[in-house]
């Protein structure tokens, strides 16, 4: 069986503790590797290992930093098919999905090759007579990163490439369900000419998290899960001194409005809620229908259904892929029952879906006449079931949105300028979409919800990323005119 080990200093390290966890092919249910779960000393290692390695990473240059930087990003296009490979053997999404999340993944290096503009201070002179004032951002040491399964390549590189950007070292703690990819791109990274102390990855559950929220000299942590660990990751961090930001999950809503074009709405509902199998934070789970766009709205979403091919993600044809886990099938699954069982009209059930293969196959449903007291609406599902919620108006469903505990993403389906320009601002999340929808900031842009979807007042990459891996640090000079100088610099002194 293949093992999947930790990689500190450089090195692959197997697993002090002796646990493991097994990695599965959700497109055929079979084993394929074990990976190792760290121990306490497992994590202390590779923090000891980030520490040493700060002191001379924090003051290298930043054109050697910058050529690392770009070195990275042409790695990882010139690997990019070898990242999705592993991404659809342990994720399972399409190829084609798992080609994108690369995609956006090497936007948020490109940006981090810009360091040298980034890291830039500021600059006042003659604050007051002989004095100068500047700020310039320093590093905060070793950071810490804790990434879920749904983007393995994607969320470790909305955190690694500005953090040591900034100079901070770093130690990764990907998902145990899809460790190859980041463990892949760590390779990756080293190749590119990093210090092997600069990136260290340290596979492992619940043990090596609580280890890095409590390690002194962990001094910031980036999360990105579920909202319970979110909440657990940032009040246990920041108790123990720590900046923390931790983004959560979400449930997102998708108004279509009655002048909408029906068209691109069933498109688009289609391709946010069941792409990558709606296991996405930003995937629209709720289409609020505003007056008598409903039902053609959704005979043109259960149209597109219909076309939809289901299958493991290296085929070609396939469009959407198996979940992550049975247990993860299955719960999602017991939604569908569950909200036809509180009154909700299933037009399409994902149950009723044969595969004959022992994959976590799950096919999409639409779950019609959905109320905000029913499981299916107060839950992140989490699978490729969508719900329509039949609103008389506009303003019905911008409270929706705000009644919503989360607040990730939001969209609006109009041709009425002046409604979308309204919504802009009614809108209760902290990503919103016009036509579009799944409205993920470009890499130069941050990225966070609001509520129960981000802990802590910093989003993540671009430059709120910047910002969160630096502190600043303002200095105010005193330098005098050199009136009792005894050199002879040729200048007036009284000038
Ligand atoms: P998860 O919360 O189960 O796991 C996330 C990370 O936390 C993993 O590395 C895991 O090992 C660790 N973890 C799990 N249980 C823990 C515990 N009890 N104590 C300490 N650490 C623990 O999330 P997941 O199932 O991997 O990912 C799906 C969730 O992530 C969804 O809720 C989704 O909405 C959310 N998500 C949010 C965003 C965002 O940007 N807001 C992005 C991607 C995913």
């Amino acid at each position: 069986m293949k093992q999947i080990q930790h990689l500190i200093d450089g090195v692959s390290v197997p697993a002090t503790s002796g646990r493991t966890s097994p990695v599965f092919n959700p497109a055929t249910g079979e084993q394929t590797a074990e990976v190792a779960l760290a121990a306490v000393d497992d994590v202390d290692r590779a923090v000891a290992n980030a520490h040493a390695a700060f002191a001379e990473w924090r003051t290298t240059s930043v054109a050697r930093r910058t050529k690392m930087m770009f070195e990275f990003r042409n790695l990882v296009v010139a690997n990019a098919d070898e990242i999705a490979a592993r991404l659809t053997a342990e994720h399972g999404k399409v190829l084609s999905d798992a080609g994108g999340e690369v995609a956006r993944a090497i936007e948020n290096i490109e940006f981090a090759c810009g360091l040298a503009e980034l890291l830039k201070g500021t600059h006042s002179e003659h604050a007051s007579t002989g004095v100068d004032v500047y700020s310039v951002r320093r590093p905060l040491g070793v950071v810490a990163g804790i990434t879920p399964f749904n983007f393995p390549a994607m969320v470790p590189l909305w955190m690694i490439p500005n953090a040591v950007a900034c100079g901070n070292t770093f130690v990764l703690k990907p998902s145990e369900k899809d460790p190859s990819a980041p463990l892949f791109m760590a390779e990756l990274f080293q190749e590119a000419g990093f210090p092997s102390g600069v990136l260290n990855v340290v596979q492992g559950d619940k043990v090596a998290v609580d280890r890095l929220l409590e390690h002194p000299d962990v001094e910031a942590l980036s999360f990105v899960g579920s909202t319970p660990i979110a909440r657990y990751v940032y009040e246990t961090g920041t108790r123990h001194g720590k900046r923390v930001q931790a983004l959560g999950g979400a449930k997102n809503h998708m108004i279509v409005l009655p002048d909408a074009d029906i068209s691109l709405a069933a498109d688009s509902a289609v391709s946010a809620a069941y792409g990558s199998a709606g296991e996405r934070c930003m995937a629209v789970s709720v289409v609020v229908a505003v007056g008598d766009v409903a039902d053609p709205l959704v005979d043109a979403i259960k149209v597109r259904m219909e076309k939809l091919s289901i299958g493991d993600g290296t085929d070609a044809g396939s469009e959407m892929g198996p979940l992550i886990t049975a247990a993860h099938r299955d719960k999602v699954a017991g939604y569908i029952g569950a909200g036809e069982a509180e009154g909700a009209t299933v037009v399409v059930d994902g149950r009723e879906a044969n595969f004959d293969n022992d994959g976590y196959f799950l096919g999409v449903s639409l779950l019609d006449h959905v109320t905000p007291d029913m499981s299916v609406y107060t839950d992140e599902i989490f699978g490729p079931v969508l719900c329509v919620v039949r609103a008389d108006t506009y303003q019905q469903g911008v409270d929706l949105i705000a009644a919503n505990p989360w607040g990730n993403g939001a969209a609006i389906f109009t041709r009425d300028g002046g409604a979308a320009r309204r919504f802009q601002e009614d809108a209760d999340a902290g990503m919103v979409g016009i036509n579009v929808p799944i409205p993920v900031p470009v890499g130069y842009h941050s990225f966070g919800g609001w509520k129960d979807s981000a802990f802590g007042d910093t989003t993540i990459y671009g430059p709120e990323g910047i910002h969160f891996y630096t502190r600043p640090k303002v200095l105010t000079t005193r330098w005098p005119d050199p009136a009792g100088s005894t050199v002879n610099l040729g200048f007036p002194t009284n000038h």
